[in-house]
Formats: structure tokens, C-alpha cells, sequence
């Protein structure tokens, strides 16, 4: 069984106390009304990670997650972070080539495969990221877009490797767009990516990997995505900054 997953990535957004107001609404709501089966994963921003950590910690369906790591191990990269720290500060999960990242930062697959390692290194467990922008979409290579930047990022990892890794589908023309792919669209994608998944490490590894959907996901939308074969949960942008909008996104399911 598939681990269901919504997880929500606060981006540059929230001062520390509406950061911790918003944490602390989610660990109440999460324990008053969510019954189900599924991991709810919190990204705040770096500076807030040991404080976030510090609220959710007897909430045992909230995990704690990193937006991003350096691709370096330690040394002279002024104002970065990397996978260690993260790891030394208990946090389990860190979000790996966020289209805003590979936009704004020009990271890399080759990069992204880098951070992956250093990340499963250190034993966080990767969200990695993909998806096409609009102008992929429409002259219809998507498929084989979102296919070469899984193989160039992940296909080095060994099976035991690659279970510890979470994808997560978001085209770029839905995210933060108020357009969101269609049912039929987010599981076409989905289920490529695990046929992908099958081609290389074999249909039962394909089987154990949560593939999340993201682009402008809300409490409207998500109970017709998550209901999809292969979409198992999403990862949030927007609506994860309203506890409402994101508790209901988790009760979905
Ligand atoms: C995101 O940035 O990962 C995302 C899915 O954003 P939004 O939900 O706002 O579209």
C-alpha cells in the first residue's frame, strides 16, 4: 500500500508568528479530524524548521521538511544549507527541483541528482519535483520531458535508493495559476511516470513509490485528483498557507 502524502510548501512566505499560529492550527486540526492513513508534511522556510519541528513533535502524522539543500557537502558557499544541517536538526524530508528552483536558480538535473545523493546520504527522504512548463505541454513532448528529468535526476539510485523518494508532478502552467490539470491529464502523467518507474526498477518497486500531484491543488479539486490510480496526495503551495483550505486538502482522501 501506496503511503498517502499532502505536504505543503510554504515558499518565501510567513513571519515567524504566522508561521508557527498556522503550525499550530494544522497539529490540532490534523488530531480533531483527520483519521485516515496519511502523512501530512510541513515545508516551512529554513529559519523556522527547529521551531515548526518543535510543534509537531507528539503529532505523529506531521514529518518536517527542508525546501531545499546545497549540492555540496559543507565549505564556502555563503548562505546556503546543507543536507547535513538539515538532517542534524531532525528534519526528514527535503524538496528537491521545485520548478521556482530550476526557473529562478537555473538548477539542473545533473545538479538535482547531486543534491538527491547528498540528501539519501543523509538520510532525508527526497520530494523530488517535475513537470512541464505550458509551451512543452502544447507542442505535446511532456511525457518524454518529465521522463528525461526523472532519468537524469534519480536513475543513478539503486532500488533501496530510490524507495525513500517521493515524486512529485507539478506542470509548471498550473502552479500558483489557478489552473489546475485535468483528472484525466494529472493521471495520464502520473501513470507514465510509474510505467518509467516499472521500465527501470520493476513493477513492484513502481508499485511503492508516491507520485503527488501539485498545480494550484485546493479543497475543490483535490477529493477528484487524489481519487486518481495513481495520484497518491499533493503537494500544496498556496492553500497550504490556510490551515482551513490545507486540513481539508489532507481529508480528501
Ligand atoms: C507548488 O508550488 O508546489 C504548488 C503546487 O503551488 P500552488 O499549489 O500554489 O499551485
Amino acid at each position: 500500500m501506496r503511503q498517502k502524502i499532502v505536504a505543503g510548501n510554504w515558499k518565501m512566505n510567513n513571519t515567524l508568528d504566522e508561521g508557527l499560529k498556522l503550525t499550530s492550527e494544522i497539529v490540532n486540526m490534523v488530531s480533531d479530524e483527520v483519521n485516515t492513513d496519511v502523512k501530512v508534511i510541513l515545508a516551512p522556510p529554513f529559519v523556522y524548521l527547529t521551531q515548526v519541528k518543535g510543534l509537531i513533535k507528539d503529532a505523529d502524522k506531521i514529518s518536517l521538511s527542508a525546501q531545499n539543500c546545497n549540492d555540496n557537502e559543507s565549505g564556502a558557499y555563503t548562505g546556503e544549507v546543507a543536507a547535513s544541517m538539515l538532517a542534524s536538526i531532525g528534519t526528514e524530508y527535503v524538496i528537491l527541483g521545485h520548478s521556482e528552483r530550476r526557473e529562478y536558480f537555473e538548477e539542473t538535473n545533473e545538479q538535482l541528482a547531486k543534491k538527491i545523493d547528498l540528501a539519501l546520504k543523509n538520510n532525508l527522504k527526497p520530494i523530488f519535483c517535475c513537470g512541464e512548463s505550458l509551451e512543452v505541454r502544447e507542442n505535446g513532448l511532456f511525457k518524454e520531458f518529465v521522463s528525461n528529468q526523472i532519468e537524469e535526476s534519480l536513475f543513478h539510485l539503486g532500488e533501496d535508493e530510490l524507495k525513500k523518494v517521493v515524486i512529485a508532478y507539478e506542470p509548471i502552467w498550473a502552479i500558483g495559476t489557478g489552473k489546475t490539470a485535468s483528472t484525466e491529464q494529472a493521471q495520464e502523467m502520473h501513470a507514465s511516470i510509474r510505467e518509467l518507474l516499472a521500465e527501470r526498477y520493476g513493477a513492484e518497486i513502481a508499485e511503492e513509490i508516491s507520485i503527488l500531484y501539485g498545480g494550484s491543488c485546493k479543497p475543490g479539486n483535490a477529493p477528484e485528483l487524489f481519487a486518481c490510480k495513481d495520484v497518491d496526495g499533493g503537494l500544496i503551495g498556496g492553500a497550504s498557507l490556510k490551515s482551513r483550505d490545507f486540513v481539508d486538502i489532507i481529508k480528501s482522501f
